[in-house]
């Protein structure tokens, strides 16, 4: 039968986000044995054991509906980050979060000032709403806040800062951001997305927490996705005035993490010393994987995440097609602005290690 549902025009328009390929995927499609995957920022350490034994424990409570709101994570998350429990918001994953408010605030003819060579589920929100993405050209490969803050105009609802960025690996310091708070006007909703910001260790690196109070207008986003290792089960928080969050309540689905997501998240908050394992490893990786490229003769632009951006001297698809045959899956980049680099997550040291041995035999210079 032919299907004759039309989507208008900014839905056909949309090109859908393309997430890496699963080690199963690629092992079926290619019968390759023993591919790894560095394509996703994953934690190569799994699940915080003390989440896993949480959620393991929660699995008879099933057929219940989990609490709407998630009083007790977000109770967890306001000890944890010294925030009042009312600025509290629980997303499924925090990339949810970013599409509650675009679907909070924008209407057709309104923009979003975001940067270039950014996550692309910033531009996808956006276009989903028929809004505008005001794409502004990163400065170094870092965004570039003034530039930013000077592309806002009557028409835009939201900007979306990715602090540290990916896929650059490269962050604004705390001084950039609360400038670009002072710059923009309170009646824009500026997003500071802090995904990895359990990895950075620079100085001048701070998370945006510290401006709530002066800036109504600010969400902060979280994500247990990356270095507490629970991408899988899809959850995130947003931390934001009462009456900013009491908006995007409206948008918010009432189910929106559920029930094992959120008792994992609460026992992973308490595993300070599994982040901190995760993240002194990371740390370490970088150094090494770093001085390896070098020696190899690649360039890269330093991260202070758990990922890299290898340029190479081909097109990023042929590289990531070349390194899928050596059973290594990364993450082509053309797609997020950057046709001659690779997006590679740090993985286990013997990863790392056949990350590079694949990259030195399909790319060597
Ligand atoms: C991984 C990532 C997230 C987190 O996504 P979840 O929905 O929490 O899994 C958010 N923002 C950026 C920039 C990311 O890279």
């Amino acid at each position: 039968m032919k299907m004759n549902i039309q989507a208008p025009l900014h839905i056909r328009k949309l090109t859908p986000y393309v997430p890496g390929k699963p080690v199963q995927e690629v092992e079926r499609e290619l019968g390759l044995a023993n591919t790894v995957k560095m394509a996703s920022n994953e934690n190569p350490f799994g699940p915080s054991p003390k989440a896993l034994e949480a959620a393991r424990g929660f699995l008879d409570n099933v057929h219940i509906y989990p609490e709407g709101s998630g009083f007790y994570l977000c109770q967890a998350l306001s000890r944890h980050y010294k925030v009042e429990q009312d600025r509290v918001i629980l997303g499924n994953g925090s990339v949810e979060l970013i599409e509650i408010a675009a679907k909070a605030l924008l209407v057709p003819g309104a923009n979003v000032v975001m940067s270039e060579g950014s996550f692309t589920m910033y531009r996808i929100a956006t276009l989903a709403m028929n809004a505008e993405a005001r794409e502004i050209p990163m400065a170094k490969r870092t965004h570039d806040l003034k530039a930013m803050a000077r592309a806002v105009d009557a028409n835009t609802k939201m900007v979306l800062v990715a602090n540290p960025n990916n896929p650059t690996g490269t962050y604004n310091s705390m001084g950039e951001v609360e400038r670009l708070l002072q710059e923009v006007p309170d009646d824009v909703l500026v997003i500071i997305d802090e995904a990895y910001k359990e990895f950075v260790k620079e100085p001048d690196y701070g998370s945006a927490n510290a401006l709530l109070e002066a800036h109504p207008n600010l969400l902060v986003l979280g994500t247990f996705a990356k270095a507490y290792g629970l991408a899988g089960l899809r959850v995130g928080y947003g931390f934001g005035h009462p009456e900013l969050l009491a908006i995007l309540h409206k948008a918010r689905s009432p189910f929106n993490t559920s029930s094992i997501a959120q008792v994992a998240a609460i026992a992973a908050l308490e595993d300070g010393e599994f982040v901190r394992k995760v993240v002194d490893f990371n740390a370490k990786e970088m150094k090494r994987v770093c001085a390896e490229l070098k020696k190899m003769g690649f360039s890269y632009t330093p991260s202070v995440t758990n990922f890299l951006l290898v340029d190479v001297p081909m097109a990023s698809s042929d590289c990531y097609r070349k390194l899928l045959m050596e059973g290594v899956i990364i993450r082509p980049m053309e797609g997020w602005g950057f046709p001659n680099s690779i997006r590679v997550t740090l993985y286990t040291r013997e990863g790392n290690d056949r990350f590079l041995a694949a990259l030195s035999k399909v790319a060597a210079r």
